[in-house]
C-alpha cells in the first residue's frame, strides 16, 4: 500500500518556460553564490535552484539567509557573524 505512494521531488512538476522555470506558478530564479553548500539545492537541467525560495538573491539581501542549511546567525553592521551568547553557552553545554 505504501510502496505505491511515491515521494514528490522539491521541484516536481516544474516547467521550463521562456522567462525561466515555473513552479506552481512563480518564476524560480537560480540560486546565488551565497547559497553555495546549502542543502536545500535541486539541480535542474544543470541549473541550481532552491525549492524554498523563488529569488535565492533576496534573501541574502539583508544578512543571511534564514532557510540556510549551511549557514546560521546572522551578520552583524560590519558584516561579521553575530551570534547569541547564551544560546552559544547553551550549545557549548550540550556539546553541539
Ligand atoms: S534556502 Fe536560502 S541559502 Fe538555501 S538555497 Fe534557498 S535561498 Fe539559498
Amino acid at each position: 500500500m505504501a510502496e505505491d505512494k511515491k515521494k514528490a521531488g522539491p521541484l516536481d512538476g516544474a516547467v521550463m518556460t521562456a522567462e525561466g522555470l515555473s513552479f506552481k506558478g512563480v518564476i524560480m530564479n537560480p540560486v546565488v553564490e551565497s547559497c553555495t553548500g546549502c542543502e536545500r539545492i535541486v539541480e535542474l537541467e544543470s541549473v541550481s535552484y532552491c525549492p524554498s525560495y523563488a529569488k535565492p538573491a533576496q534573501k541574502w539581501i539583508r544578512g543571511i539567509c534564514n532557510f540556510a542549511t549551511h549557514v546560521k546567525g546572522t551578520l552583524d553592521k560590519q558584516g561579521k557573524a553575530k551570534v547569541n551568547p547564551l544560546k552559544a553557552s547553551k550549545r557549548a553545554a550540550r556539546g553541539r
